[in-house]
């Protein structure tokens, strides 16, 4: 059977454990979110946690969220930060940049992966990425194959594609797919049912004209290393 991780989800997303999905990374969006998250990591050793601040949900943090979340990574060597990110979308982005810059930061110190959310900003992340970055995952990537380019040839970072490319309308995220370096791909359910993943992995090996089993086996091996 084939296997897949689901390089991003949330605590409410459906689970699945019929279509060979073994594994699967939660992301916070909330502070609320990190203990039922640590729970999950703790009780399930095929998820992975990441502890962070969603921008949409930057409002809701408490003044001391560094002084709560820095333990909880330092004590627990496995947790990655996420998730990060700034969205054009949503209100006060002085603040998104801020929360943004902070968890980089952290992610930084501790030598963990950072899961990244960007919605119209990519301008402003390049910027602010600098010259050394940790580890990280662009969650739903929605850039153009050159915003993969100049992020590829600086920085260790994964594309982690979301059902959206199951749109076939989508022809520039399909562009995005077709030129990401192999051993960087990754697929994601995000908020949708976890069964979505051999769907995604499908749409995959046709836009790169890959073996369906092949792209699949890629794309296991990419989210194995990534965790590595
Ligand atoms: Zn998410």
């Amino acid at each position: 059977m084939q296997k897949y991780i689901n390089a991003h989800c949330h605590i409410n997303t459906p689970t699945d454990n019929k279509t060979g999905v073994v594994g699967a990374i939660y992301n916070s969006a909330k502070m609320s979110d990190w203990e039922t998250i640590k729970a999950i990591a703790h009780t399930n050793n095929h998820a992975h946690a990441c502890i962070g601040i969603h921008p949409w949900h930057i409002n809701t943090a408490t003044p001391d969220w560094e002084k709560q979340m820095e333990p909880i990574l330092t004590q627990n060597p496995k947790f990655m930060v996420g998730e990060i990110g700034l969205d054009k979308n949503y209100p006060n982005m002085p603040m998104q940049i801020e929360f943004f810059c902070r968890q980089m930061e952290i992610a930084k110190k501790q030598n963990r992966t950072a899961h990244i959310h960007c919605v119209g900003a990519w301008d402003k992340i390049l910027h602010l990425l600098g010259a050394n970055a940790p580890r990280m995952v662009m969650h739903a990537f929605n850039g153009t194959p050159e915003i993969i380019k100049s992020l590829a040839r600086k920085y260790d970072v994964y594309f982690s594609f979301s059902p959206v490319i199951l749109d076939a309308r989508r022809t520039r995220i399909h562009k995005s797919v077709m030129v990401a370096p192999e051993n960087r791909i990754l697929i994601e359910s995000d908020d949708m049912p976890m069964d979505v993943l051999p769907a995604l992995a499908q749409c995959i090996a046709n836009i790169r004209k890959t073996p369906n089993d092949k792209m699949t086996e890629i794309l296991y091996n990419n989210t194995m290393q990534m965790l590595g």
